[in-house]
């Protein structure tokens, strides 16, 4: 769960740091931007104002060194207290005011009158001056009424310094541009006197000088264009208060009309000269920082960058961080892991049901280091008493082992493997192990120990060995089964040499075992099988075989060694041995059997095929008339095949309508006239003709097919009769043969009923034929079917009687109406041997059972008179007529009851 969750909450983490970082990184950029503006901004102030510093200091150093030249004058004065012409002219030269302070106007010297000393009235009288001269009877005319300059005058006397005055009027005819005038004081004693009323005693003049600004700017800052400063000078008064008002605000400006653009910056700087107030006006060009604009816009593409870089690097770290991060985790949770893995394991070894060894593989005898409990409870041995001990511990003595051979082939190999092995525990008891083992390697790769797991298979081991004899035994006999047969007759085939004795193949089966085995019961039946078995192996000589095929049936490998071991003399010995009495409870049986021998290689040199054929002989055997050997021959197996292929025509024959009904009449024997009719079948085969119904009728029996054909015969009979009748014919009643297989069918009586219905006929016209055996099998079960049968209304006959096993006390019970006397006792008649003595007796027995006497098979008048003469009632033969197909059969009818009253024969009187 919480690795899941807390991944996302990282996840989500994750997006959120970069980003963080790159909004704080744009923030800053922008404050930064914000910050490089303002230092920008007050960088390019403090040059400004630095270069308006300068400018301002290079004016005051120029005004100044024009002023300095006041004091030059001063000096001569005060030097020689008087002045010259030639003196003031000297000065002049030397200070070289033409070239270098080009901003004098004028400079000059005014005298005071001595007047002046107690008056100071307007006085004062210029001597000398220089450039433009004109000033000076121009001031001197018109000090009177400029109180500018008299006021400056008398503070530059009073001060004893440098006094100047507001932007005045230059005092000439078309001067228009104002000038400024500075006065320094001269005194009598050559130096400024210390007090007030001293200078004024003293004061004889000044020294003056006119300043043109724009002169003095342009001589300042000759340079001119885009980079020049805009200059411009205002006058802001006077330093002292009670002076005489002036204009405030005049201007001097350089250079002028110059366009003032706004990428210049101005500044005002206050500049103090001689008691008067300036304001310096500076104006810069700004193109200096247009430089720089592009300072700002590099902090912000940088900012940015370097954010998204950090933002990006830091997302990168954060991922490497994770993977690193994730990296540990699966490490960790994988030893978290293993450990409780190996913790498990520990335990699960210890709980394992499996007996569990760790054995050192490096010292010899593979010393034991490790068992589990499940080990002690197998071996009985406890821990204690194995550990360091050999493997070999576990089978003891017992070493003539195949699994012992592939153990130590896995050891030795050092590989993965297993062994079964026979294992005894600590009290001797045995017990089989199923052992895996594999080999541990250390570190190096090198097998250090072998792990073995065992398994006690003993019980398994059993019930194997048991599937095993079952899979290869017969379970009534315990001899072998046909599987062990044919393994063995493989084995035989295979190892047989062709100089070698040959061998046989005998197929043995009990006579009429069936009969036996329904008379006393199937548990004493299967006792008879057992000790017959019992008695066939004894009869066997060493390398012989005998195996149950099932029911009563026994094959044998009989070696034809010489004498007395030859096979002939074997086959005599257990015909002999079988035919011993056997006493089943209180009864005792004469059992026989009938034996088939195929010889190797002459009658096959496969397994299956010398079985066969010699099931082939057997069955020859059987129809020799049974307790018998036959030898298999080619002739047998044709016959065979043609029962194969008669088998398969058979089933085709039905459904192709090849089957037709042939009957024979019955007379009575006295009056001659029709009793009845036996319904005989044929097979008309496309190739071989018509077949006689003893060659088809047992293969039918076999196949079953005697069910469907049974019910064609019995339909067919029934709808002839009903029809004969129907076309007016006297009725007769007809007889139809059953075999066992359709007696024992519990739908039989049903059927009939059946039938009878279908084909409207009386059931008193039935006759159903039954033969002795049919009716031995099982006396009870017969006598139920054949109640049922009279109950329906049908007549039965015993049919061929006198041939089987019915005895006499039996058929009384049965609810019969006819017996009918076998053909062969009846062709005795006349004849040395008998002279008719069973048909005289069959025919008082029938009488005495109050049943009717039938002969069959009459051919000769001599037999019919014999019959006559003792009383039978009906017969049947040749002699009447033959089997003939229901159209002649009716010509036949037609005949026989158009001559005398329908009677053949004379009549005799009737018993
Ligand atoms: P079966 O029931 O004893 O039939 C009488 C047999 O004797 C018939 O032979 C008949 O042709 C023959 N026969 C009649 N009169 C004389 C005679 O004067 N002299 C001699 N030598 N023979 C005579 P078929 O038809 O070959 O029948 C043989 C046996 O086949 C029958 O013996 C019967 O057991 C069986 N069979 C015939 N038809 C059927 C049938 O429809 N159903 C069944 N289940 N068996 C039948
Ligand atoms: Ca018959
Ligand atoms: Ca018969």
């Amino acid at each position: 769960m919480p690795a899941d969750s807390a991944r996302t909450v990282w996840d989500r983490m994750g997006l959120w740091l970069p980003a963080l970082f790159l909004v704080f990184g744009l923030l800053t950029t922008i404050a930064l931007v914000f910050q490089t503006e303002r230092v920008i901004k007050k960088e390019r102030q403090t040059h400004w104002e630095a270069e308006a510093n300068r400018v301002r200091t290079d004016l005051l150093l120029h005004v100044s060194r024009h002023i300095d030249a006041l004091r030059g004058y001063q000096a001569e004065f005060f030097a020689h207290l008087h002045f010259s012409e030639e003196a003031f002219q000297r000065v002049a030269d030397a200070l070289r005011i033409e070239d270098r302070l080009p901003g004098i106007d004028t400079i000059g010297y005014i005298r005071q009158r001595a007047a002046l000393v107690s008056t100071p009235a307007h006085v004062i009288e210029i001597i000398y001056s220089h450039g433009h001269s004109d000033e000076i009877p121009l001031l001197i005319s018109g000090l009177d009424f400029d109180p500018f300059r008299e006021d400056a005058i008398f503070r530059a006397r009073d001060s004893g310094g440098l006094a100047a005055t507001a932007p005045v009027k230059p005092l000439g005819e078309g001067r228009t541009s104002e000038v400024i005038l500075a006065f320094l004081p001269l005194y009598e004693g050559g130096t400024v006197p210390d007090t007030l009323e001293e200078r004024h005693r003293g004061f004889v003049g000044v020294v003056f000088l006119a300043l043109q600004p724009d002169r003095l700017m342009q001589a300042a800052f000759p340079e001119s264009g885009p980079q020049a400063p805009h200059i411009r000078l205002l006058f802001d008064g006077y330093a002292d208060a009670g002076r005489p008002d002036a204009r405030d605000g005049v201007i001097f400006e350089h250079p002028t009309n110059k366009a003032v653009s706004t990428h210049y910056h101005r500044l005002e700087l206050p500049v103090a000269l001689a008691g008067t107030k300036w304001i310096l006006d500076i104006g810069m060009p700004s193109q200096q920082a247009q430089s720089q604009r592009w300072l700002p816009w590099a902090v912000l593409i940088t900012g940015m960058l370097l954010s998204a870089l950090t933002a990006s690097i830091i997302a990168l770290l954060q991922s490497a961080r994770w993977r690193s991060q994730d990296l540990a985790d699966a490490d960790r949770s994988l030893r978290r892991e293993a450990e409780s893995a190996l913790l498990l394991r520990e335990r699960a070894i210890e709980a394992s049901a499996n007996a569990i060894v760790i054995a050192s593989a490096t010292e010899p005898g593979y010393p034991v280091e490790y068992v589990n409990p499940a080990f002690e409870r197998m071996t009985g041995y406890s821990a204690s008493e194995v550990l360091g001990e050999s493997l070999r511990l576990m089978h003891g003595a017992d070493t003539q082992q195949e699994g012992l051979e592939e153990l130590q082939r896995i050891l030795k190999e050092k590989t993965e493997g297993q062994a079964t092995l026979r294992n005894y525990r600590k009290d001797g008891q045995l017990y089989w192990t199923r052992i895996h083992i594999a080999p541990v390697r250390d570190a190096h790769g090198e097998v250090s120990h072998f792990v073995a797991a065992k398994y006690d298979i003993t019980q398994m081991r059993r019930y194997q060995e048991t599937l095993e004899f079952q899979a290869w035994h017969d379970e009534l006999t315990l001899l072998p089964n046909r599987h062990a047969l044919r393994a063995r007759l493989r084995k035989v085939i295979e190892s047989a040499k062709p100089e070698g004795p040959p061998f046989w193949v005998a197929f043995l089966d009990l006579d009429n075992f069936k009969l036996m085995n329904d008379s006393v019961g199937h548990s004493q039946g299967d006792a008879a099988i057992q000790q017959i078995a019992a008695r066939l192996k004894e009869a066997l000589h060493g390398e012989d075989m005998v195996a149950r095929r099932g029911g009563d049936e026994f094959v044998f490998i009989l070696f034809d060694d010489a004498p007395p071991r030859n096979g002939l003399a074997t086959l005599q010995r257990i015909m002999t041995t079988v035919a011993r009495p056997l006493i089943l409870g209180p009864q005792r049986f004469h059992p026989s059997c009938s034996v088939g021998v195929a010889v190797y290689p002459e009658h096959g040199n496969e397994p299956e095929l010398l079985i066969k054929h010699a099931d082939i002989a057997m069955y020859s055997a059987k129809r020799l008339g049974r307790n018998n050997y036959q030898f298999f021959s080619p002739a047998l197996h044709e016959q065979a095949m043609e029962r194969v292929t008669l088998e398969a025509d058979l089933r085709l024959a039905l459904e192709l309508g090849q089957f037709e009904l042939h009957y024979q009449p019955q007379l009575g024997v006295k009056d001659g006239r029709i009793s009845g009719m036996e319904a005989l079948v044929r097979w008309r085969h496309p190739t071989r003709g018509l077949i006689s119904p003893s060659q088809f009728i047992p293969v039918a029996e076999e196949t079953g097919l005697i069910i469907p054909l049974g019910e064609w015969i019995l339909r067919t009979a029934c709808a002839q009769a009903a029809s004969w009748q129907a076309a007016g014919m006297p009725p007769i009643r007809v007889a139809v043969n059953l075999s066992a297989r359709q007696f024992q069918d519990q739908q039989l009586p049903s059927l009939i009923e059946c039938i009878l219905q279908d084909t409207t006929l009386d059931p008193r016209c039935l006759e159903l034929e039954l033969t002795e055996s049919l009716l031995a099998d099982d006396v009870e079960a017969a006598n139920r079917v054949l109640k049922m049968l009279k109950e329906i209304g049908v007549k039965l006959s015993l049919d061929d009687f006198g041939t089987g096993y019915s005895s006499m006390a039996q058929l009384k019970h049965f609810p019969l109406d006819i017996l009918k006397i076998d053909r062969s006792f009846v062709s005795d008649i006349g004849s040395d041997h008998s002279g008719g003595t069973i048909v005289r007796t069959i025919i008082k027995l029938a009488h005495s059972l109050d049943l009717i006497a039938l002969a069959e098979g009459v051919e000769t008048p001599e037999q019919r008179a014999f019959l006559q003469a003792h009383g039978c009632d009906t017969m049947q033969g040749y002699l009447i007529g033959r089997p003939l197909p229901a159209k002649q059969f009716e010509e036949w009818i037609r005949q026989h009851t158009a001559c005398e009253n329908g009677a053949i024969f004379p009549s005799s009187p009737v018993a």
